[in-house]
């Protein structure tokens, strides 16, 4: 509550922007605990108003005297979470001084690549694992069947319950289902993404150079949109550039006029008439043949700044 007086006396003095209407039954549930009081003990920690709260694991050491900072609780559904941040000393790590380039895609999540190939990857999309697919066909079945329960419910001239429908058992218990089955389904995509970026990362390359995002979300089919979406496109970024930071490897953004997938990565032509389903490049003046992607991340790789 106090929050949002807050925030409309800085609409009103001109600070900020309009404040949005947040719905706390679609928002995540966290709060924040005093650092100051924040003890840790071998297994447990002991929070304000908290008292001592037994944990999976210990919280991570730190040098004495210093502090826990920005100490959260959240919820996601099933477990609890306590999120500190804290200061490390940056990793220092031997580069190898080359550059590596990330196409990222909507068949596969990414093909890396470095100037001659050598150190090609490719990542697979993991929306169409078996893993996920199950999972969505089971979230598609629950919402079908919280909405057929809903529905019928108002349609009934004569309901049989008396109590709202938020009351209901078996609505709460739907509910709560599909929230799960969202839950397992981020929990997949946020991991796989970790993993990958760490992978990526680790191969220590002194640069790496990526498109713009804006070149491929902006595409305006409604499929590939929500496949998009789901592939999380700019978490990949946003990791990418964060663990880089803390390798001291330099992140580079291409811009979209940069042809990138159009571009021979042998001779430097440029195939202006490529069309979207051409998955492999066939080069008309050297005769080159590769995959497309692998040719869009060569040429990331051999980007230079102009
Ligand atoms: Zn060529």
């Amino acid at each position: 509550m106090k929050d949002a007086a807050l925030a409309l006396q800085r609409y009103i003095n001109d600070i900020s922007d309009k404040p949005k209407f947040r719905s706390r039954k679609n928002s995540k549930i966290s709060f924040y605990v005093n650092y100051e009081r924040l003890k840790h003990t071998v297994n447990s920690f002991r929070g304000e108003k908290l008292g001592f709260v037994k944990t999976a694991t210990a919280l991570p050491k730190i040098p004495k005297g210093k502090k826990y900072v920005n100490p959260r609780i959240s919820f996601d559904g099933k477990h609890l979470y306590l999120s500190v941040s804290y200061e490390v000393e940056p990793t220092k790590v031997e580069l190898t001084g080359e550059s590596l380039g990330i196409d990222l895609g909507v068949k596969e999540l990414a093909v890396v690549s470095n100037h001659d190939a050598s150190r090609t990857k490719v990542y697979k999309n993991i929306n169409k694992s078996y893993k996920v697919r199950r999972l969505e066909k089971k979230l598609e079945r629950a919402s079908r069947k919280l909405e057929a329960n809903t529905k019928s419910y108002a349609k009934n001239c004569r309901p049989i319950l008396k109590r709202p429908l938020r009351e209901c058992r078996n609505i709460q218990k739907q509910h709560k289902a599909i929230k799960l089955l969202y839950k397992k389904l981020t929990d997949i995509r946020n991991n796989y993404l970790h993993q990958t970026t760490t992978e990526i990362v680790k191969i220590k390359l002194s640069q790496i150079v990526m498109e713009d995002l804006n070149v491929k979300g902006m595409i305006k089919n409604k499929h590939l949109a929500e496949s998009i979406a789901k592939q999380k496109l700019y978490e990949f970024k946003r990791q990418i550039q964060y663990k880089a930071e803390m390798y001291g490897i330099k992140f580079v953004e291409v811009d979209r006029f940069y042809a990138s997938s159009k571009t021979c990565s042998l001779c430097g032509h440029i195939k202006k008439d490529l069309k979207l389903s051409e998955r492999t490049y066939i080069c008309p003046i050297c005769g080159a043949k590769l995959d497309r992607d692998l040719n869009a991340a060569i040429n990331l790789a051999n980007y230079k700044k102009a």
